[in-house]
């Protein structure tokens, strides 16, 4: 579905298989998707992304908010269709360190890792727009949060759903780290929250609401 001009939102609601939100960026030739998901339901994403009018084959790059598979591992088939793939640095070599183990845990193949650019805190060019880039640190080591500037569109990854936060759970996982983040990107005031999971908000009064819920209810816990 549409989200603005240049935004089409993919959200996964099958409770009965975890994947992730998934979001295209369009400017121009560029055609970036952001956190393509699982392998497994490409077809399907593909299927949705064509019935708004971009086919698979056009995509140009491919963004990682971070490496868990459930992001990543369709990122690396769209690679092999012709699209660039990014991620911080900090995430590839988290993952150099941790793939195998994470595959195992999900019972998947080790990812063939080759990434094209990487992602650094600071502004980003997608087509003709301005993104500036965050680090964000927390749930996994180099997990970075996108900030489209025109729009005020935060692609946040799993560092803050619309009620929750990101698990701190998994090696690399780090609850201070991921509390400095998250009030990062509070300060950016967003007018939209497209998070890696669960449902979007699309006004800065349900995004401020939401950080503040989120503070309360999860920061001391954390
Ligand atoms: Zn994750």
């Amino acid at each position: 579905m549409k989200v603005n001009e240049s935004t089409y939102a993919y959200i996964w609601r099958d409770p009965r298989a975890n994947n992730c939100n998934t979001y295209l960026f369009v400017s121009g030739e560029t055609r970036c998707v952001i956190d393509p998901g699982h392998k497994a339901f490409l077809p399907q994403l593909f299927r949705l992304m064509a019935a708004d009018g971009f086919p698979p084959g056009r995509i140009t790059s491919v963004i990682l908010t971070h490496g868990h598979p459930d992001h990543m591992e369709g990122g690396l088939e769209l690679q092999k269709n012709g699209a660039r793939l990014g991620i911080s640095a900090r995430e590839e070599a988290y993952l150099r360190e941790v793939g195998p183990q994470f595959a195992r845990m999900f019972g998947l193949a080790v990812p063939d890792l080759a990434v094209d650019f990487h992602l650094q805190e600071g502004e980003l060019r997608l087509g003709a727009e301005h993104f500036r880039v965050l680090e964000t640190p927390g749930h996994s080591p180099g997990s970075v949060c996108l900030f489209h500037e025109a729009e005020r569109t935060l692609f946040s990854g799993d560092l803050v759903f619309a009620q929750g936060v990101g698990r701190t759970d998994f090696p690399g996982g780090d609850s201070g780290l991921l509390k400095r983040s998250i009030q990062r990107c509070r300060q950016l005031k967003p007018a939209a929250l497209l998070s890696g999971h669960g449902e979007m908000l699309r006004d800065e009064t349900a995004v401020e609401r939401n950080f503040e819920t989120v503070e309360r209810a999860y920061f001391d816990a954390l």
